[in-house]
C-alpha cells in the first residue's frame, strides 16, 4: 500500500554499519520527521484497536522496540513493559538467553509485569534472524502470559527469522520488507 511505500521511503540504510558487509536499516528517519512518526504509529494503532486484535499490555524490546511500543500502548490505553538487556532491570526478573552470531545475549522482564493469562503485543523495530523476538516471547510465556502477536517495522525475510517465528505459532505484523 502507499503507506507502506511511504515508511519504506524514510528508512535509511547504512551500509558497514555495525561491522563490514553489514547493511543496517536505520529507522531514526521515522521518527524525526512529526508526520511520518505520525503515519508510522497509527499503522500499528489502527490495527490493535480492533476488538478482536487489542492486547491487555505492550512490551517493547531493547532498546527501539521502547520508543514505538511506548506510544502504540499509551495510544492504545493499555499498559507498556519493557524487555532489556540483562542488567538494566532494578526488581526480580526472569531471563532467557539466546545465540548470537558471535556470541549470545540476555534479555529480562520483571517478573510482576505481566499477569497469567494476559494478552501481549511484543514489539521490535526489526525481524533479522528472529533470535530477539523469540527469547522476548519465551519470558513472557514464562509469567502465564500469551503472545497475541509479534510486530515489528521491518522485516528481513532473507534470514529466516520471520518464518521462524510463525513456524512457532506466533502470528506477525510488518510493514516494511527488505529483501
Ligand atoms: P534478530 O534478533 O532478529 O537477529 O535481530 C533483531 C534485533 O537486532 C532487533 O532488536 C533490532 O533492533 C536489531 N537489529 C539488527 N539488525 C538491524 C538493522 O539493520 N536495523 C535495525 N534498526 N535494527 C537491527
Amino acid at each position: 500500500t502507499s503507506v507502506n511505500q511511504y515508511l519504506r521511503e524514510h528508512i535509511r540504510t547504512v551500509m558497514d554499519w555495525p561491522a563490514p558487509g553489514v547493511q543496517f536499516r536505520d529507522i531514526t528517519p521515522l521518527l524525526q520527521d512529526a508526520k511520518v512518526f505520525r503515519v508510522l504509529i497509527d499503522a500499528f494503532v489502527h490495527r490493535y484497536m480492533d476488538p478482536a486484535l487489542r492486547p491487555d499490555v505492550v512490551a517493547g524490546l531493547d532498546a527501539r522496540g521502547f520508543i514505538i511500543g511506548s506510544v502504540i500502548a499509551y495510544e492504545l490505553g493499555v499498559g507498556f513493559v519493557p524487555i532489556r538487556k540483562k542488567g538494566k532491570l532494578p526488581f526480580t526478573t526472569v531471563e532467557e538467553t539466546y545465540e548470537l552470531e558471535y556470541g549470545s545475549a540476555t534479555v529480562e522482564l520483571h517478573v510482576d509485569a505481566v499477569k497469567v493469562g494476559h494478552r501481549v503485543l511484543l514489539i521490535d523495530d526489526l525481524i533479522a534472524t528472529g533470535g530477539t523476538m523469540m527469547a522476548g516471547k519465551k519470558l513472557l510465556e514464562k509469567l502465564g502470559a500469551e503472545v497475541m502477536e509479534g510486530a515489528a517495522i521491518v522485516d528481513l525475510p532473507e534470514l529466516g527469522g520471520s518464518a521462524k517465528l510463525r513456524a512457532s505459532g506466533l502470528p506477525l505484523f510488518t510493514l516494511v520488507n527488505f529483501e
